[in-house]
């Protein structure tokens, strides 16, 4: 059987693989700092050199920021566009580290073993199981099993500021039927997962103010109304004692969850007494009628981020202040409409602002949701390939936070993504000592190639 061969081959190459993967992790491509533009420039080509060696035509283009690496290989059956990010966050603090963070080695530890070095999870070593597993499907059959664009990019951990303007640019050349995302996790050591929904983000900062100046309690207490009052009121009213958030017609465009996440969802046995517990926490504060993990991947959330106004500092001023402040913002699921909710939470606070009192807003645009449409066979295909790699069934999840790559393949190159990866809890990234499990590395890299396989059967 092909893909048996394949896999053996990526069995037996994995030492090899394992130090190919050692060589980028010691460039020290940190996006945001200056002081390593040419380190990310050094990551950049590295890529386009291995990639080249595997006979798959790649370049390094320019962008104001860090390059993109972008390769392709033509072939038949479906058009696959795979997306990673050759960029790591700094080091710091440096004296956290065990070890330093750019000299990476493998190491031993309970768990097993792990590649140490920053990089290691997010995302070089997630990037590379893909690279590993066309080098190995290459290696056996002398060509990839379906048309592929390779898509790295180096500005991901420091707010990606080239790469709507470059996709926009060369939408043309990136479009594919599905892209590939690996820069995610698994569920669980045991349990590979595709995540299918990813909620989306709004925020909305604001001041309110009522007195003309701040006041004296004394001379104005009990006639004068305090913005303080006025803000925690609106702020309260924000949800009710069941958790459901308040604003009208918020609800209008969250979808129920299909039946079959539901179930899959169910089978997780999510323990949320734990996750709560980590954090010195011990029952969940979301809507009542709702399944913690329903909470945090599937819902809308709001929440006040922050809240000042008034005295704060040391003793005691008795100050009617003049205003009162609050950062205040949603995590938006299904087709909720940043827009629509922005202007519903505005018409509240406006509505419930006494005569006189002023807003003044400071906000940035907000971002939709992302729902992945598992209609499309490419899903089931991929999670039957997870399946038969990993010790349980793969699932689909959701994710609580953001990952606008996602987003923006759909709205400018009109595609899905499927967002897979091999990343554990504990990895740390983006804090000392990230590491990545071997095992992650091997299965991940056996993942693709059988991803791969199912992908281009018709
Ligand atoms: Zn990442």
């Amino acid at each position: 059987m092909s893909l048996d061969t394949v896999l053996s081959r990526i069995d037996s190459d994995l030492d090899a693989a394992t130090e190919r993967l050692l060589d980028l992790l010691r460039i020290p491509s940190v996006s945001t700092d200056p002081a390593y533009k040419e380190d990310c420039d050094k990551a950049a080509d590295w890529l386009v050199s291995e990639l080249q060696a595997l006979g798959i035509s790649a370049e390094k283009r320019p962008t104001p920021g860090h390059p993109m690496v972008v390769g392709h290989v033509d072939g038949d059956g479906p058009h696959l566009l795979f997306y990673g990010h050759y960029d790591v966050q700094p080091v710091d603090p440096l004296e956290l580290w065990d070890t330093p963070p750019f000299e990476p080695a493998i190491e031993d530890t309970p768990k097993g073993k792990v590649i140490r070095g920053r990089g290691s999870s997010d995302d070089k070593g997630q990037l590379m199981t893909f690279v590993e597993a066309c080098r190995a499907w290459i290696a056996v059959h002398g060509k990839l099993p379906c048309k592929i664009t390779f898509f790295f990019e180096g500005e991901e951990e420091s707010g990606s500021p080239s790469l709507v303007p470059f996709m926009e640019e060369n939408a043309k050349e990136l479009g594919a039927d599905i892209a590939l995302i690996c820069d995610t996790g698994l569920f669980e050591s045991s349990v590979p997962a595709i995540t299918t929904q990813l909620r989306g983000l709004l925020g909305e900062d604001f001041t309110i103010t009522g007195p003309s100046r701040d006041l004296h309690s004394g001379m104005y207490g009990g006639i004068a109304m305090n913005p303080i009052r006025v803000l925690t009121r609106i702020l309260a009213g924000l949800h009710d004692e069941t958790g459901a958030i308040t604003l009208p017609g918020f609800y209008d465009d969250v979808p129920e969850l299909a039946d079959e996440i539901r179930a899959q969802w169910q089978g997780l046995n999510f323990d949320h007494e734990s996750f709560l517990g980590d954090v010195g926490l011990k029952s969940p504060a979301g809507e009542q009628d709702r399944t913690p993990l329903e909470m945090i991947w599937s819902r809308p959330t709001c929440d006040v981020n922050g809240i000042w106004g008034g005295y704060t500092g040391d003793g005691f001023k008795t100050v009617l202040p003049s205003e009162a402040s609050a950062k205040v913002s949603f995590r938006l699921v299904g087709q909720q409409d940043p827009d629509k909710i922005r202007k519903a939470f505005r018409n509240y606070l406006e509505d419930n602002l006494p005569e006189g009192f002023t807003v003044e807003y400071r906000t940035d645009k907000g971002a939709p949701a992302s729902q992945m449409s598992i209609d499309d066979p490419a899903f089931e295909k991929a999670r039957k390939a997870l399946s038969d790699e990993w010790p349980r069934p793969a699932a689909y999840v959701g994710c609580g936070g953001s990952i606008p790559i996602a987003g923006y393949f759909k709205e400018i190159l009109g595609m899905d993504s499927m967002l897979i990866g091999f990343g554990r809890d504990d990895d740390q990234i983006h804090s000392p000592n990230e590491k990545y499990d071997l095992e992650s590395f091997h299965k991940g890299t056996r993942s693709w190639a059988r991803i791969l396989d199912e992908l281009s059967k018709g």
